[in-house]
């Protein structure tokens, strides 16, 4: 009789689910980078992922390392965040150590904004960048005291 490593490891799982859960839960805990580099490496490199043709469907590699993405976390100080979540600066450059950051994902989100509310495109010359890190609409900063100018 063979031995089928794949059935062995179904019926292991569903007898230790609960103590596996906790193992992995407590793993996070320690090692909360492991989130985040678990889940940009399935966007890069899982083809089911339901996110991987905004990432490695157009051509962004996953070249991290857990040793560069720890390092990122405490360089970024991602402990400190609410929701930390890896950036890349470059939005069409890789995950890589020189390309990479630690950020809120709130800002994160925004960030990856191509227009304002309103629809202006957030590029070049249009932009205000905060000192919280968001960025600002110039067209809307400029309608708005335009606005107020005439209230007043
Ligand atoms: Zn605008």
């Amino acid at each position: 009789m063979s031995f089928d490593a794949k059935k062995y490891h179904s019926i292991y799982y569903i007898k230790h689910r609960e103590e596996i859960l906790a193992n992995q839960k407590e793993y996070y805990k320690k090692n909360p980078w492991m989130n985040n580099y678990k889940k940009a490496k399935g966007r890069c490199q899982c083809e089911t992922n339901k996110r991987y043709h905004r990432y490695g469907g157009r051509g962004i590699k996953f070249l991290l390392s857990v040793k560069d993405i720890k390092f990122l976390w405490f360089r970024d100080k991602g402990y400190l965040m609410k929701l930390p979540s890896i950036d890349r600066i470059y939005n069409n450059g890789n995950y890589s150590l020189s390309n990479c950051r630690y950020i809120e994902f709130e800002v994160n989100r925004e960030l990856k904004k191509t227009h304002c509310k309103r629809g202006h495109l957030l590029k070049g010359k249009n932009i205000k960048i905060r000192k919280d890190g968001y960025r600002e609409c110039k067209l809307c900063m400029k309608a708005r005291r335009l606005e107020n100018g005439k209230l007043s």
